[in-house]
């Protein structure tokens, strides 16, 4: 069982890379930000409060986030052959919280894949999402609340990753296939 943390700035291919690694190993795939996205389409009272942060640019409170992940992670059952977090966890009690649901199940976080993108293109290529998907906090002004929370609240994870001997950098500008094929020769050293 491959438990993969698939990490990075917002609009830096976490979500492509996954759909990917989906096809090719048939691992799960816990998005927490489409988690989100679709209790507010239910219009849950969770997507309600969710709704607030995410169009402020904010990160939702860690205890909500913690609780949904356990559920979703059990909602796979036993025997899957692993399963990717994507977008989550983004602070350090999420990253605790992660270690000690998996250990509990007795299983563990196998890799971390930081993907690294430049800031300029990370504002490029969420403005383009932008206007294709219409997700409402891919505006300028938002994208910029999101880039510094990254800065601020997630990215000391990477340290955080290195210290638990898991953690592995991609360069995450250029061809997608090339990314894709550094992502794969890190699960397959696994
Ligand atoms: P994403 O689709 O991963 O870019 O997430 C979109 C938004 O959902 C983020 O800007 C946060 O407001 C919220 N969100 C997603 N995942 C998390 C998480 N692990 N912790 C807190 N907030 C989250």
């Amino acid at each position: 069982m491959k438990n993969v943390v698939i990490f990075g700035a917002p609009g830096s291919g976490k979500g492509t890379q996954s759909d990917k690694m989906i096809a090719k190993y048939g691992f799960e795939h816990i998005s927490t930000g489409d988690v989100l996205r679709n209790e507010i389409k239910n219009g849950t009272p969770l997507g309600t409060t969710a709704k607030d942060f995410i169009d402020k640019g904010q990160l939702i409170p860690d205890e909500l986030m913690i609780d949904i992940l356990a559920s979703v992670y059990d909602s796979f059952g036993k025997d899957h052959k692993g399963v990717i977090f994507d977008g989550f966890p983004r602070t350090i009690p999420q990253a605790e919280a992660l270690k000690k649901m998996l250990e509990e199940r007795g299983h563990k976080v196998a890799a971390m894949i930081e993907l690294d993108v430049p800031e300029e293109e990370l504002m490029k290529r969420l403005l383009l999402r932008g206007q294709q998907s219409g997700r409402s906090d891919d505006n300028e002004e938002t994208i910029k609340k999101r880039l510094n929370v990254y800065h601020s609240q997630t990215a000391p994870l990477i340290e955080w990753y290195k210290k638990e001997g898991v953690h592995n950098h991609i360069d995450g500008l250029g061809e997608l296939e090339r990314i894709f094929a550094d992502v794969c020769s890190v699960l397959e050293r696994l």
